[in-house]
């Protein structure tokens, strides 16, 4: 198969005789802070392709698009092969990472609604927040299409949210990719996983996400298996 684009964490393949969809192999590097931390942590891929196909077909049942059509192994997920915009949409519900560092802010502080920041996919710059006009003025989506993933990231939020506390689980914050499906659909894409979200144990406040291997919190399988474990076992 050849391989359509390689990120720090996932491989895309493209499908022979299938143009519409494509395969994502989810591997077991971790990275953090532009790359400049990382590791081989096993087993990472295999939790996070189970974890990201669990909640691409919740997002599914409750009628939010998805490039999401099967997990085919214990590695990898069938996906529609997508236009991506190059942006990173993140939501919060409670003050973490780059957020408190940019504003002074203390973590675990409550938002009294969701803030949705988007940022530029760009690697040599960093991502940088950027704002709706900077996103016109940069061509990478209309108008129309950033307020529709708000409003979809706004939509994802409230889904995941009660998901996850009906499994003792506050999700932080997380972040949020968005493509053109082959039919033109906006529709979320890449993965929802600890990676990508921060998850806290809501009685202890115990961090089970990446923050853990960013900060040498402890074991990041023993959270993320804690993660599985809670919304398997749910
Ligand atoms: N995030 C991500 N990929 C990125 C940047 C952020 O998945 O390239 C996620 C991150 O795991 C967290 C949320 O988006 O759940 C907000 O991240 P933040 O802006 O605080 O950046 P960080 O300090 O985590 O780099």
């Amino acid at each position: 198969m050849r391989v359509l684009y390689e990120g720090k964490a996932k491989v895309l393949y493209e499908i022979e005789g299938e143009p519409d969809k494509c395969l994502v192999h989810f591997k077991d590097t971790a990275t953090a802070f532009d790359a400049t931390k990382k590791a081989q942590i096993e087993g990472k891929g295999v939790i996070n392709n189970t974890l990201s196909s669990l909640l691409f077909r919740l997002l599914e049942e409750k009628g939010i698009r998805t490039h999401f059509i099967r997990q085919v192994s214990d590695r990898e997920m069938l996906v529609w092969r997508a236009k991506r915009y190059e942006l990173e949409v993140v939501v919060r519900n409670i003050t973490a990472g780059s957020l408190c560092k940019r504003l002074g802010l203390k973590e675990g502080q409550k938002l009294k609604r969701p803030l949705v920041e988007l940022f530029y996919k760009r690697d040599d710059l960093h991502d940088p927040l950027v704002c709706k006009e900077h996103v016109l003025l940069l061509g990478l989506a209309s108008r129309g299409e950033v307020n529709s993933m708000v409003a979809i990231a706004k939509r994802v939020n409230r889904v995941l949210k009660s998901f996850f506390k009906d499994r003792g689980l506050l999700l932080v914050d997380f972040k949020l990719e968005f493509g053109l499906l082959p039919d033109g659909t906006l529709a979320v894409i890449d993965e929802i996983s600890p990676d990508t979200c921060r998850l806290w144990d809501i009685k202890t406040g115990e961090k089970l996400d990446k923050d853990r291997f960013r900060f040498d919190l402890g074991d990041l399988m023993e959270g993320y298996r804690e993660v599985l474990r809670r919304l398997q076992g749910g």
